[in-house]
């Protein structure tokens, strides 16, 4: 896959302009330019994250997809002209990373030289350099892991975490498990999972249905249920599986367990069934993981479909586009609940004013040298600069492809 696979990928941290940032900024504005750095050089890896266990949810009980075995990543390393570095990624899964890493190589020479600041424009730049294969899916999958390094980067340069750079609402937000709740675990290993999670700090818990047998998603519901008592937060997922009836009906059942949400009770483009339930059910309804761009989501929120959107920014374009979809989801007065990836939404829900909740999944746990707190159901920012993530010796180990991009 490696086109150029380079021996050694440790990063530089002494500025390489033989400017300091001062000196930098007395430079730039005597030359008339409001800063000076460049992009100088792009390091893109692709790296395979082996699962512990083949995962299923409910598309994988419906027959629609195989269990998941592995997740693939693209990482964008950055690094300026000053030396200021950033970190950013994107992921697929079953599918896609090959693509994204391709998309990612043909792209990423138009960064070269750009002002690391200027995000917007780079953003606008890197679409145009792969407009014909279009502004969502795969293409802006790749340009997300570039824009969130731009987002590390600035962070960084201004020595603070994320959030605080943004703007932050809070410094920690409300989290619940995923990774526990899976199908393929049985169920008393679920409570198990589900009481390490709370011994953890960990707030809530949820669980996977959408099974072609109802009646066991109802037990297992049940049984999590009488587990966790009535104050612990509790929320299903049905991956998409039900059509309109079904997801009526389900609804109707589960609403005597007082579910913070359904997720996903619907094809993720069916904008109009999920707004039907989300008018008629009491409990709420949460979808938006499965889009491609901030155009997909206004569609939902224009329709009413949600009460708790979940939007993933290395699937949207980044954090750039989450921003603004984030605009539009407050103006709406929806909650937040950004799916996956919580090394990067835990800013992004800090930020959110109104309610959110960030996701916990232990997967990508071995992929960077630092591990974020959970205290008291609330996962907590860090005081580290930028996402505050270091990629560590087991991402490396796991790299099948890097390469290089300079001038
Ligand atoms: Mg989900």
């Amino acid at each position: 896959m490696s086109t150029d696979t380079i021996a050694n990928t440790s990063t530089v941290t002494r500025p390489t302009s033989g400017l300091s940032a001062p000196d930098a900024a007395v430079k730039a504005l005597a030359s008339g330019d409001a800063t000076l750095d460049r992009i100088a050089e792009i390091t893109l890896s692709s790296v395979v994250l082996p699962l512990k266990n083949p995962i299923s949810d409910a598309k994988v009980l419906t027959g629609r997809q195989k269990p998941m075995t592995e997740v693939v990543f693209l990482f964008v390393e950055l690094r300026t002209e000053q030396g200021h570095e950033g970190i950013g990624f994107s992921y697929s899964k079953r599918a896609g990373g090959p693509a994204q890493f391709a998309h990612a190589q043909e792209i990423a020479p138009v960064l070269i030289g750009e002002d690391p600041n200027d995000i917007g424009k780079i953003w606008t730049k890197l679409v145009w350099a792969g407009a014909s294969v279009g502004r969502s899916g795969v293409a802006t999958q790749a340009i997300a892991a570039i824009d969130i390094a731009l987002w590390d980067l600035k962070a960084k340069r201004a020595n603070l975490p994320l959030a605080k750079l943004i703007g932050a609402s809070r410094d920690s937000v409300q989290t619940y498990n995923t990774s526990g709740g899976f199908l393929h675990t049985p169920i008393g290993e679920v409570i198990e999972n589900a009481a390490a999670s709370l011994a953890n700090g960990i707030g809530g818990i949820k669980l996977k249905v959408g099974q072609p047998d109802w009646r066991k998603d109802i037990a297992r519901v049940t049984a999590v249920r009488e587990f966790l008592g009535d104050d612990v937060p509790l929320m299903v997922d049905a991956n998409q599986q039900w059509d309109r009836p079904t997801a009526q009906r389900m609804g109707r059942i589960f609403e005597q367990f007082n579910l913070v949400w359904i997720e996903e009770p619907l094809d993720a483009y069916d904008a109009e069934g999920h707004a039907q339930l989300a008018r008629s059910l009491d409990t709420s309804i949460a979808t938006g993981e499965m889009l491609a761009s901030v155009g997909e989501h206004l569609r939902l929120i224009e329709a009413g479909s949600v009460d708790i959107l979940q939007p993933d920014a290395p699937r949207i374009g980044g954090i750039t586009q989450f921003l603004k979809l984030a605009g539009l989801a407050e103006h709406h007065n929806l909650q937040l609940a950004p799916h996956f990836a919580m090394e990067i939404h835990l800013h992004l829900a800090a930020v959110y004013p109104l309610q959110t909740w960030v996701e916990h999944f232990d997967w990508l746990d071995p992929l960077f040298d630092e591990h974020l707190e959970t205290r008291d159901g609330r996962m907590h920012l860090s005081g580290r600069p930028g996402l505050g993530f270091t990629l560590s010796d087991q991402a490396r180990a796991w790299t099948v492809g890097t390469v290089t991009v300079t001038k």
